[in-house]
């Protein structure tokens, strides 16, 4: 299905966001992920076909994607997609996933690196449409103050005093110091880690060790970038 590119925002420091208009109506849950595919010349070997989070919350209808523009040893993929203008079509060839909130009434605690926060943006901001105080604990790593989504993440933890949010600014790590300071109850909530796949591999196997059942430990894994 064709996706026509209807603008372009930057979120912070090579950080970009692209929101399309699906050819017909899409009904999606917050945390599922396109297949979309880029067909463009020259292309490297690293091809024309990429996952993304939906970053936008499905009572938007309009679909989003968030993604880094490395500024060294970027893909022809992001050169192209950085490229199109509004008007453009990508094509999606799949819709799907499972990095999603099925119980409003447990509490989550969300670990999203980088940019491993847009499923969690799309959860947030579709419970704060909804009204929905979801109980979440949220870490979130990031290389430097330049933090995709600052603002509209705080201003849903104003509107919901259930929803904690602690950034990490390198050189501070998420790791098991971190998680044992942050979150008291390690046994109760629901962890969803979302990123680089070193670092979600990483922070799981971190998890389990300090006593995480794997049915409380979700992850989202995202190929093709490295944990700084
Ligand atoms: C379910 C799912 C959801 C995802 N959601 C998102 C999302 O919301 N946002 C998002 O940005 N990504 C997401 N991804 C990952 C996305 O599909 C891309 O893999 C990722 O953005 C990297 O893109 P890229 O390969 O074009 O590399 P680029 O972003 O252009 O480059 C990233 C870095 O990778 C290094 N690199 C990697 N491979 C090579 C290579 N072969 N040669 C040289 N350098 C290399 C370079 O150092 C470069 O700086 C998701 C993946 C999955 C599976």
């Amino acid at each position: 299905m064709k996706l026509t590119l209807i603008r372009k925002t930057k979120e912070a420091s090579n950080i970009e966001s692209f929101v399309f208009n699906p050819a017909e109506p899409q009904v999606w849950k917050a945390g599922q992920f396109i297949h979309c595919v880029l067909e463009h010349e020259p292309m490297d070997s690293r091809g024309e076909e990429r996952w993304f989070t939906i970053a936008s919350a499905p009572f938007e209808k309009e679909l989003m994607i968030t993604t880094r523009i490395a500024s060294e040893k970027g893909s022809s993929f992001k050169a192209a997609l950085s490229a199109l203008q509004v008007g453009e079509t990508i094509e999606m060839i799949e819709l799907d996933g499972d990095f999603i909130v099925e119980d409003s009434a447990l509490s989550y605690v969300f670990i999203a690196g980088g940019i491993g926060i847009t499923p969690f943006h799309s959860i947030l901001k579709e419970a704060d449409h909804a009204g929905v105080k979801l109980n979440v604990t949220l870490l979130y790593g990031n290389r430097d103050e330049g933090i995709a989504y600052k603002e509209e993440l705080d201003g849903f933890a104003k509107n919901n005093p259930n929803l904690v949010i602690h950034h990490v600014i390198a050189p501070q790590r998420i790791d098991q110091s971190l998680i044992e300071k942050l979150v008291p109850n390690l046994q109760t909530p629901i962890f969803y880690v979302s990123g680089p796949e070193p670092m979600v591999e990483s922070l799981g196997d971190v998890l389990k060790e300090m006593g995480v059942s794997a049915s409380h430990l979700k992850q989202d894994y995202f190929p093709g970038y490295t944990w700084e």
